[in-house]
């Protein structure tokens, strides 16, 4: 039975670098699978995942209209898929993760998602929130905090270096830089 997959982490603990391992593992064996990412995510031009490391993969885009599961029977019905991947899927909405959903348990497909567990208040975001509660399969990808502990926070930090402590959950441009912080250094910094 397919399962729903969702690997969560902080900013910078390598979650495109695993899934572009991932998928690249699914074409070595000659099963289809089938990228999607966040439309507005355009650090490196659109309808791509990148890593740090220097990987790359075509992807297709997500906004919040996409209905994720028509998007996906239709691909499945060109050619069978073995299995799709969702890169930055904290940006999903409540609908489009129960879209997933229906993916896995009527199409039988699993679903690989990979997303940030929280902002930059430490708030869940929408789609973390409901894959956090539904996916079959949790995994936590791990990153350091600069003092050594396990990162689970992410600190925004303005164009001076100063920590941001409110104002919208995604930013689109501008020059604020995202830190992963363990949750004492998130504290001083933002609590
Ligand atoms: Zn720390």
């Amino acid at each position: 039975m397919a399962q729903l997959y969702f690997y969560y982490s902080a900013m910078n603990a390598g979650k495109s670098t695993s899934l572009l391992q991932s998928a690249y593992n699914y074409q070595e064996r000659g099963m289809r699978s089938e990228i999607f990412t966040a439309a507005f995510d355009d650090r490196y031009g659109v309808g791509k995942v990148s890593s740090r490391i220097g990987l790359q993969s075509d992807a297709h885009l997500f906004s919040v209209d996409t209905n994720m599961f028509e998007e996906i029977k239709k691909l499945n019905d060109e050619s069978d898929l073995s299995c799709v991947f969702v890169d930055e899927s904290q940006f999903l909405t409540k609908k489009q993760v129960r879209q997933l959903t229906d993916v896995v348990d009527n199409l039988n497909i699993p679903v690989l998602a990979y997303g940030l567990r929280t902002d930059f208040l430490g708030e869940t975001f929408e789609g973390s929130h409901y894959l956090l509660a539904w996916a079959d399969k949790l995994f936590e990808l791990k990153t350091v905090c600069h003092c050594g502990r396990k990162a689970n926070f992410v600190v925004r930090l303005d164009e001076n270096g100063n920590p941001v402590k409110a104002g919208a959950q995604v930013q689109v441009g501008g020059n604020d830089s995202y830190e992963s912080m363990c949750r004492r250094h998130f504290r001083e910094l933002v609590w």
